[in-house]
Order: C-alpha cells, then sequence, then structure tokens
C-alpha cells in the first residue's frame, strides 16, 4: 500500500505531492497503514480518501473497480453525500466523534449490488496545533451478522404468529438469578402483572391444585420435562397445561426452565360432559340390565308355572275329543278339536317363551349325544307330511353323517324350520329337505317355495321378537322367537345357521353341524 500511495499521481490533487505534506497527515497515514480493519483518513478542506489495504475497496467498492485513494469524499461518495455530509461536518466542524452501526451500503459503482451493512466509526484529526484537519474513518463489515439477526427474527415473528394462532403463551425462568419471563399471552391467560415473581406465579394456581404443579417441577428437574394442569385461583373453572423443558449445567444443575401455557378450558369442559354422560350412560345400562334381569326372572317363573297347567288341559282336551268321537256327537268333537288346537299353540308360545328365558340367563343345558342326523330329519318330516295343508315333501339325501348334540334341540329346531316352511307358503307346494356335507361339517337345507323375506331383513330375522314388517298386514301370527331359538341353539352347539330367500319365490333356511369323527385309539 506504501507502494500505491508514492506511485499515485499527487502532482493534480489538491493535497499536492506526498513530500509536501504535513508532518499530521504523514504520522496519521503511518499509523493507518499497518492497520487490518478498513480504514481511511480524509484529508484537508476537500476531505481527500487516502485508503490503507483493507480500506482501499471499502466501504462500497468491494468488486475492485473504483478506487477511492485520492478522490473528494464528495465525489466518491456523491450517492450518498446527502445523508453523509452532516454527519462528516459535525466531525470536522464540532469535533465530535460519529458511530453508526449496521448501516445498509450498496456498492458505489455498482447499482444492483446486494446490500451490505457496516459500522463505522468517524473521529476528527488535528495537527499538532489542535486543529481539525481530517477525520479518521474506520469501519467493519456487519452483513453476516445483521443477515443472521434478520433470519433469527423472521424465525421469532413465525413462531410469535403461530404462538398466537393457537392462543399459546410462553415463559422463560433463570434459575440462578431467580428471574421468571413470562410472554404477554402468559400474563393474559393468567390474569398476572408483569414482573410477577415464580412464587406469586405459583400462587395464581388455583390452591388445591398447586401440589400438582409442585409435583411436576419436582419430576421435571430429574426428567427434563414439565408438563401439568391443573385451574386457576381466578376461576377455578379456568384450565391451564403448561408444557416446559428444563436445561441443566454440566454440573446436572438446572439453569432454565422454557415453555408454554394454553386455556385448556374447553377442552376439559366437553371431558367432563363425556364424563358426565359416560357415567350417565352406565347408569342407564345397570338399570336396562336390572330390568332385562326381572324380565328374564319374571318369564322363567311364568311360563314355568304355565306349563304343568297347561300339560294337564291338554291331556283333558283330549280325552274329551276321544269321547265326544266314540258316542258320534261330531259336531261337538269338532268344536273340541279346535279347541285343543289353540292349546297346542299356546302351548308351543309357553314352551318358546320358558326357552328364551333360560337362554338369557344361561340356563339352557344340553345333554350331548351321537345320533344320525339324517335319522333325525326323517322322523321329524313323517311328523310334519300329514299336516292339513297338504304340502309335498320332497327328501334328498346325498349324504348321510353323524353329529354330536342335543337331539331333542336339534329336532326343535328342525320342527321350527319345517313348520315355518309350512307356514309361510301356499298350501299343496314343495318344501324339500336336503342333506349334505361341507369340509367338516354336515349341512341341512330346507327350502319352500312361499313368500319369501326382503333382502333388508334377511340379516334381522334371527334376533329376539323379529317379526317381518313386511308381513304385518297379513294373516300369519307369531311372537317372532323361533329362529331366535333356532339360531342359539345351532351356535351352542358349534354351527351356523343362515337364511337364502327371494322375496315371492321362497327362501331356503340352512343350519351347520359339526360332523362327529370317531378315532378308533
Ligand atoms: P314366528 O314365526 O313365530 O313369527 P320365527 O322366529 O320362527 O317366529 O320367525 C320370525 C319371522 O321370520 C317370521 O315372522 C317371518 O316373518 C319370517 N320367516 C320365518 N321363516 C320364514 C319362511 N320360511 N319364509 C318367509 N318368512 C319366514
Amino acid at each position: 500500500m506504501e507502494g500505491l500511495l508514492r506511485e499515485f499521481d499527487w502532482s493534480n490533487n489538491p493535497l499536492g505531492p506526498l513530500e509536501n505534506w504535513p508532518m499530521s497527515l504523514k504520522l496519521f497515514v503511518s499509523l493507518i497503514l499497518p492497520n487490518t480493519l478498513p480504514c481511511a483518513i480524509l484529508w484537508g478542506p476537500e476531505l481527500i480518501l487516502i485508503p490503507n489495504e483493507p480500506g482501499v475497496f471499502h466501504p462500497n467498492n468491494k468488486n475492485g473497480k473504483l478506487e477511492n485513494l485520492g478522490k473528494r469524499a464528495r465525489d466518491f461518495y456523491s450517492r450518498i453525500w446527502s445523508q453523509f455530509e452532516p454527519i462528516i461536518n459535525s466531525v470536522r466542524y464540532e469535533g465530535k466523534s460519529f458511530f453508526g452501526e449496521d448501516y445498509p451500503t450498496r456498492d458505489l459503482s455498482w447499482d444492483e449490488s446486494p446490500i451490505s451493512y457496516w459500522s463505522m466509526n468517524l473521529s476528527p484529526l488535528r495537527n499538532e496545533f489542535g486543529q481539525i484537519k481530517g477525520i479518521l474513518m474506520t469501519a467493519y463489515d456487519t452483513t453476516e451478522k445483521v443477515l443472521n439477526f434478520q433470519g433469527l427474527r423472521e424465525t421469532q415473528n413465525r413462531l410469535e404468529l403461530a404462538l398466537d394462532a393457537v392462543k399459546m403463551g410462553t415463559y422463560e425462568y433463570r434459575v440462578a438469578i431467580d428471574e421468571f419471563i413470562p410472554s404477554d399471552r402468559f400474563l393474559e391467560i393468567t390474569g398476572a402483572k408483569r414482573g410477577i415473581s415464580r412464587s406469586e406465579m405459583r400462587n395464581t394456581i388455583f390452591e388445591e391444585d398447586r401440589i400438582i404443579r409442585d409435583q411436576a417441577y419436582h419430576k421435571a428437574l430429574h426428567t427434563g420435562i414439565l408438563l401439568y394442569e391443573v385451574r386457576l385461583q381466578k376461576d377455578p373453572s379456568q384450565w391451564i397445561r403448561i408444557e416446559g423443558k428444563a436445561y441443566f449445567n454440566e454440573k446436572g444443575e438446572a439453569e432454565k426452565m422454557v415453555g408454554t401455557i394454553l386455556d385448556i378450558s374447553d377442552k376439559k369442559k366437553s371431558e367432563e360432559r363425556i364424563l358426565e354422560s359416560t357415567k350417565k350412560l352406565a347408569i342407564a345400562l345397570e338399570e336396562q340390565r336390572d330390568l332385562q334381569r326381572q324380565k328374564d326372572e319374571f318369564l322363567q317363573i311364568a311360563s314355568h308355572e304355565l306349563r304343568t297347567p297347561l300339560t294337564s288341559i291338554k291331556g283333558f282336551g283330549q280325552l274329551v275329543e276321544e269321547i265326544l268321537l266314540e258316542n258320534q256327537l261330531f259336531n261337538e268333537s269338532q268344536m273340541v278339536e279346535k279347541l285343543n288346537q289353540k292349546i297346542d299353540q299356546l302351548q308351543k308360545l309357553v314352551e318358546n317363551l320358558f326357552d328364551v328365558s333360560k337362554l338369557n340367563s344361561g340356563k339352557l343345558f344340553f345333554e350331548d349325544s351321537v345320533f344320525d342326523l339324517v335319522d333325525l330329519l326323517k322322523s321329524n318330516v313323517e311328523d310334519v307330511r300329514y299336516s292339513p295343508t297338504q304340502h309335498f315333501f320332497k327328501e334328498e339325501y346325498p349324504f348321510k353323517g353323524k353329529v354330536i348334540a342335543d337331539r331333542d334341540r336339534i329336532s326343535q329346531v328342525i320342527m321350527n324350520l319345517l313348520t315355518n316352511a309350512i307356514k309361510y307358503s301356499p298350501p299343496g307346494s314343495e318344501i324339500t329337505i336336503r342333506s349334505r356335507k361341507q369340509g367338516n361339517f354336515m349341512v341341512v337345507d330346507i327350502q319352500d317355495k312361499g313368500i319369501g323375506i326382503p333382502d333388508s331383513e334377511q340379516e334381522k330375522i334371527f334376533s329376539q321378537f323379529f317379526q317381518s314388517e313386511f308381513l304385518s298386514s297379513q294373516k300369519f301370527k307369531g311372537i317372532g322367537l323361533g329362529l331366535y331359538i333356532a339360531s342359539q341353539i345351532i351356535h351352542r352347539q358349534g354351527g351356523r345357521i343362515w337364511v337364502e330367500s327371494t322375496l315371492g319365490k321362497g327362501s331356503t333356511f340352512s343350519f351347520s353341524l359339526p360332523l362327529f369323527f370317531y378315532y378308533a385309539p
């Protein structure tokens, strides 16, 4: 740089040749030359620029195109002179030093140059008589610091926006100096005043809940994680959730806690409402279970008490019918026959109610034995074959097999399916009874050509008291227990029961039972 200074043509410069420079200027120049920070001297009434090496390209000619050496400050800084001049003047006329931090600047020779930031110091330079003759300018590039800071500020702004959106407050607690720094939102939620201490903060918590907070802090000292939900003293219906993190020093002591606060009153209220309704529901369910128990008990006692007299009535009815026939009182015997049919219906109904009460109270037991299912089917068909409706029974048994089950109960199922097939299909129509094998199961199909069941009802048909809406206007009367009992029996015997049906064309009810395999020891 010293070389550059010497080579520079000073002859046409207001400063004149180097050797004529005043001692003080020479001294100042020799002082700034070795400086590693960008410096420059602005000397004389024209403020001629003499930079040191780092200052040659400083402050605004980083691309090296423009040199400031020997230039008038007014010319070199022409673009910013209107702002710069008052500062310069206050230094050179009033002797005031100036310090400017993070000034945004562009390269003066390059319009599109990116903005850089500089901090600069201007101080007056006096000659040996104390007169201000020049200015010492030092500057350093603070672009990186400023940009980092701006980035940080943007991140912080974004964070604040996010916190604001969820109405979340923040706080910081510095353990060593016992300083508690809450955000505005924190104060708004808790109703506390700025400058509140940590122990005062504790008092904003509902008295009964302070122990929850103390325990959470105690735990956080070990785990580093703070989390608790408490009510506020000012209004115990207001709930807050504090979440935080503890930071420890090398000795493992907590140095600071940083965390968030959220008003969770609404959430708590809905949780309480849910809890309340769950409790009510549980009570209602218990009441319903009680009612169900009472109903089952009543059904069991009533149907049991009805069975015995009904059996006697039925016996006497049949006896009376026989006596009337023997005495050739045909009209009277026909009346009694009708009476006996009604007694049969009544007895079936009572039996069904009795079974349901046993099923519901888990008291329906099975006496299993091994039997031939086709033999049972044949005997059941014989029982209904000569029904007054003159249905035609077609039997197809390509597969014969033994099952292990309660024979009487399975017979009850088959009879129910057969009587339904009769009941819900036209007199004289065909009813097919079929046996087949499906894996380790034997399947029985009972197919009628009757009224069928609408798709919407096929799933519900095996539930308690189900009766078709489709039939309600028609002549069929039942109570809707037969298929429910049948399905319960079949399921408990390890099988399945189902229906396939087309409205107006007929239904096929099927059930399966596990086949009995005899393994010789
Ligand atoms: P119930 O016949 O005493 O009403 P079930 O449980 O035996 O009771 O039958 C329930 C309902 O299923 C009947 O009301 C009827 O609507 C329907 N259903 C049962 N079997 C048939 C069938 N073979 N064809 C058409 N509908 C039937």
